[in-house]
């Protein structure tokens, strides 16, 4: 299938694999791969959202951080056909599963007061590890 591309844009680079990326899961229409910034920032600067009362995370992001896009480029979900997206939940779902995480967020951004960065539609799976987890 075609589909609808921005050369500009960093994820359609990765899909194309002009930007590597360690890949997950690709679908003719979707795909998924570990989001590049792991551990490397804290969350409450990045998704303490004042539209999602209540919701802030704390401390790093979890290891095992996965982001799944469709491969049709828009910047915001509603620039992006029905067809596309139901399959992406359906990708964060075996992820989580493959992952063995019984914690996790699934985040999706649109706009810069919102913390989007990167303008390519994309989930986040954010692992949110228990306490026994963390040791060790
Ligand atoms: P946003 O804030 O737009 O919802 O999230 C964008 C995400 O994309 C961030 O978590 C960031 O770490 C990730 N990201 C940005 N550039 C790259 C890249 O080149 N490779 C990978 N794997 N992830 C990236
Ligand atoms: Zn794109």
């Amino acid at each position: 299938a075609s589909h609808n591309t921005d050369a500009n844009c960093i994820f359609c680079k990765i899909i194309k694999g002009d930007i590597p990326s360690f890949k997950l899961i690709e679908t003719e229409n979707v795909y998924s791969f570990l989001d590049i910034g792991e551990k490397a920032h804290t969350v409450p600067t990045r998704c303490g959202s004042s539209l999602t009362p209540g919701f802030l995370f704390e401390g790093p992001i979890a290891k095992g951080h996965a982001l799944a896009i469709p491969k049709y480029h828009g910047a915001k979900l509603h620039d992006v056909p029905d067809e596309h997206l139901g399959e992406i939940l359906a990708t964060l779902k075996k992820i989580a599963i493959a992952q063995g995480v019984e914690n996790y967020n699934i985040l999706q951004n649109n706009g810069k007061i919102a913390h989007q960065v990167v303008d390519h539609v994309h989930f986040h799976m954010i692992p949110k590890p228990s306490d026994s987890d963390k040791e060790g």
